[in-house]
């Protein structure tokens, strides 16, 4: 049976399992939330041994280099030999800001003890002191003074609840990262953006859309946000304001359950953003929110003939039930 090397002792690893199911089988406590490679809780560092290259997968060539990965889709042939992540790759941080920006959203400002290199729409993954991980969109830009993440309170939900519940102005935290491929790729400025979330998946999207501004794009640019009825919608006087400043940009709210308004849409955020354009080709898509909207979404956008290497998207892959 392989073994895991992890902090002076070693552990025996089924061949089923992944790296991080050995450990947490043994009793370590490791950091992880999604289980399924895409959050980048479990990041490790690999001192001995081969890591496959699928838990490498998405990481920045740094990172790579220096022997990273994702435990959870870490499944190797052989004894691994394994420390937590460096300095190099967790920064602390310190809660500068808590704000209620819309039903059961907020906004969490974060100072970071060193300047965080990212792309407006990436994600981050925020530890909280015991080891807990969650990732959050960064909504802001690089060039503003704090990290932004907008967190939506999940009934029961252990870093949410915290953040909406506990949580001060000043308490310490860590972030991982920033990781993701969903963010504005300057060089094609003319090209028409199609931006759709619901829920905070707004997040990403808010970032990417201020984002191309910023970079000049001069295509047009469509952005829905979509949510139950009206209250869950948010940021929307802002929204207004950038679409009311630049004539390329366009802002549809849109909702599940209401009444026909000349401000909002109603139905399925799919079928409003379908109606309004069934033809997609030559466009470039983002999609962030629920994981089952965004698999939909991609499917949906195209069939109706945007590119698969032209749709980005972030799925809010709720942590597993295990952590
Ligand atoms: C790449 C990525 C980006 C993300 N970005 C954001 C973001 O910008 N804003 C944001 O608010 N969230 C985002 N999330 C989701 C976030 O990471 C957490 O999953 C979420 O905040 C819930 O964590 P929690 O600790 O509060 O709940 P947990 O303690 O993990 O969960 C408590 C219970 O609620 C269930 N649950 C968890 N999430 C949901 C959900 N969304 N809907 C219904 N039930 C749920 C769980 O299955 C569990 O039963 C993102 C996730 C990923 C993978």
């Amino acid at each position: 049976m392989p073994g895991i090397t992890f902090e002076g002792r070693t552990y025996p690893r089924e061949q089923s399992e992944s790296v991080l199911d050995a450990l947490l089988r043994n009793g370590v406590q490791a950091p992880h939330s999604c289980k399924a490679g895409s959050c980048g809780s479990c990041l490790m560092r690999a001192e001995q041994g081969v890591v496959p290259a699928r838990a490498q997968a998405g990481l920045k060539d740094s990172w790579r280099s220096q022997g990273y990965f994702l435990a959870c889709v870490c499944h190797p042939d052989g004894d691994l030999a394994i420390s937590k992540v460096g300095s190099d790759a967790e920064l602390g941080a310190t809660l500068a800001d808590l704000r209620l920006i819309g039903a059961g959203v907020m906004r969490v400002r974060l100072h970071c003890d060193a300047a965080l290199s990212f792309r407006p729409g990436q994600y981050v993954t925020l530890v909280r002191e015991g080891g807990l991980a969650r990732s959050y969109s960064i909504a802001s830009l690089p060039e503003e003074s704090a990290i932004e993440l907008h967190v939506r309170r999940v009934e029961g939900g252990q870093m949410s609840t915290w953040l909406h519940e506990t949580a001060s102005v000043g308490d310490r935290v860590s972030v991982i990262g920033p990781s993701g491929e969903c963010f504005y790729v300057p060089g094609k400025e003319d090209q028409p953006l199609l931006l759709v979330g619901t829920g905070t998946g707004l997040a990403p999207l808010y970032g990417i859309l201020r984002d191309a501004l910023r970079h000049g794009h001069r295509g047009p640019i469509h952005l829905f946000h979509g949510a139950l009825h009206r209250g869950g919608l948010y940021l929307t006087e802002e929204l207004r304001r950038i679409a009311d400043r630049y004539s390329h940009v366009e802002y549809t709210p849109a909702v599940l359950n209401g009444t026909a308004e000349d401000d909002l849409a109603v139905g399925a955020i799919d079928d409003v953003v379908l109606r309004r354009f069934p033809k997609l080709a030559g466009w470039r898509g983002y999609v962030c929110g629920d994981p089952a909207l965004v698999k939909l979404l991609r499917k949906k956008l195209f069939l109706s003939g945007m590119g698969s290497r032209e749709i980005y998207a972030d799925a809010f892959v709720p942590a597993a039930q295990t952590s």
